[in-house]
């Protein structure tokens, strides 16, 4: 039987800070289903918002309240603004390199932010966060990784997690835990159109369904409004909402703006899917052919490498789009320290729901929060694994054997309980899903 203080099952920014916050004497058992660098949190371009100083608390707060449509919790708002500083300050120490202007931090603005409060990285500003970690995390000697090993359940005792189940290379297997953490990410991989990794495909919130972990809000998911057209299957590459918040327009079949560009997310991605509709088209335009070219090529090296290899130059001809899934608002059910309902089991970033977005994801708030609240687990479980036994409870296993079958009732799962809450947004982003 394998055993380890913690497990965590996911190595995306929430899964790495999480595990770079336990203490070296505790040993942790990290799980992941694809390659360690497969995830979301390497995706992420636009940046992370921080609290820049405190004249800008409540307008951040504001912000943040309003593109959630003031379904947001107010305390874990807060909680996340306010230790948005010392969060930036943790990264600094793991040697990520935020863009300076000269000795300051050079701001950048995205949708729905009032203020320039964002962060960033070139446009890779996931990469820049996630790798320094990941780099941190393998000099740690008390943390081990598994790659291309899939969490197929958790091991439950009279409503006690007390471990997990995965697969590897076609072999199922349990190890069991003090503290077991949730860091699996979003909900991407059910949907057709998605700027997910295709293995997100919510499995931790279809284990919590199972076993009667609370859930919130499934149905809050975000549809991002401009991601590269292609007919082609497979995961759809973003333009980054920093690209509007620096001045892109919106274009109809006739070249006409049709929308304020700097709306939250959800308002713009309609705005788009009823253009489409009028023009009887499968995309709008992005253009920035009104900004410097200069510019747009220093500021978004990426995106604009990557409209090139598409056979777009951006800096002289609009760029089709199209809105595809991108954020998952809802998920596990927990409270401000990443508590799930069931005994010694937590849950942290995308998978998990503290209700900081609300009804709607403000950009740039992501990262943000997965860090706040992946330390905050720590610091909460922490107060008491030591008093937690390991049991040798063993669970019969035979039932993994073929995974596949157990993917596709978990994906029903999630489908099911998505139109159970909300038949419009069902029947209108993910019916062809179902
Ligand atoms: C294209 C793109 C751009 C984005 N840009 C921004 C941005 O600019 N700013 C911002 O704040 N946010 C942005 N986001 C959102 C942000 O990147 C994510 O919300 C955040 O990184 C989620 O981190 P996470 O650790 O929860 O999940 P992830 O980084 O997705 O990691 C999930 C992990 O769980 C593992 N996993 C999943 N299922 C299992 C299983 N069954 N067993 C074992 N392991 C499993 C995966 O392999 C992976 O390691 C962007 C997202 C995308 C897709």
């Amino acid at each position: 039987m394998e055993k380890a203080d913690v497990i965590i099952a996911g190595t995306g920014v929430a899964g790495l800070f999480c595990a770079l916050n336990i203490p070296e004497n505790k040993n942790v058992f990290m799980i992941t289903k694809d390659a360690v660098e497969n995830n979301d949190s390497f995706l992420a371009q636009g940046g992370i918002s921080t609290l820049k100083n405190k004249d800008d608390y409540d307008s951040y707060f504001e912000d943040t309240m309003r593109a959630g449509h003031y379904e947001n919790d107010k305390t874990a708002v807060d909680v996340m603004i306010k230790s948005s500083p010392d969060i930036i300050k943790d990264l600094i120490q793991y040697n990520v390199d935020f863009d300076m202007e000269g000795k300051n931090f050079s701001y950048t603005r995205e949708g729905a932010h009032s203020n320039f409060r964002i962060l960033h990285h070139k446009d890779i500003t996931g990469k820049e966060i996630t790798s320094k970690l990941l780099e941190a995390v393998k000099k740690r000697k008390n943390i081990h990784i598994s790659e291309y090993s899939k969490m197929v359940d958790i091991i439950e005792e009279n409503g006690v997690c007390t471990g997990i189940v995965y697969k590897k290379d076609g072999i199922v297997h349990t190890v069991k835990s003090k503290v077991t953490v949730l860091a699996t990410g979003g909900i991407g991989g059910i949907f057709e159109s998605s700027t997910n990794f295709p293995h997100l495909t919510a499995d931790g919130v279809a284990i919590a369904l199972k076993h009667n972990i609370d859930i919130k809000d499934i149905n809050y998911i975000q549809i991002h409004p401009t991601t590269l057209y292609s007919k082609e299957k497979g995961r759809r590459f973003l333009i980054s909402e920093s690209v509007r918040g620096e001045g892109a327009y919106l274009l109809n079949k006739k070249g006409e703006r049709f929308v304020n560009e700097l709306l939250p997310r959800d308002v713009v991605s309609s705005a788009i899917l009823n253009q489409m509709e009028k023009d009887n088209s499968d995309h709008v335009y992005i253009s920035v052919t009104h900004l410097d070219p200069d510019f747009v090529k220093s500021k978004f090296p990426n995106i604009y490498e990557r409209c090139l290899e598409e056979g777009y130059d951006m800096t002289k001809e609009p760029v089709p789009v199209t809105p595809a899934q991108h954020y998952f608002m809802g998920g596990i059910k927990v409270n401000t320290d990443s508590k799930t309902s069931m005994e010694n089991l937590y849950a942290a970033g995308e998978v998990s729901c503290n209700g900081v977005h609300g009804a709607n994801r403000l950009a740039s708030n992501s990262l943000l929060e997965s860090l706040v609240f992946a330390k905050r687990a720590v610091k909460d479980f922490e107060k008491y694994i030591d008093d937690i036994e390991i049991s040798d409870f063993q669970p019969d296993t035979q039932c993994y054997n073929d995974d596949s079958k157990t993917d596709e009732e978990y994906r029903k799962s999630i489908l099911n309980e998505i139109k159970r809450r909300d038949v419009e947004f069902y029947d209108k982003w993910c019916k062809h899903a179902g």
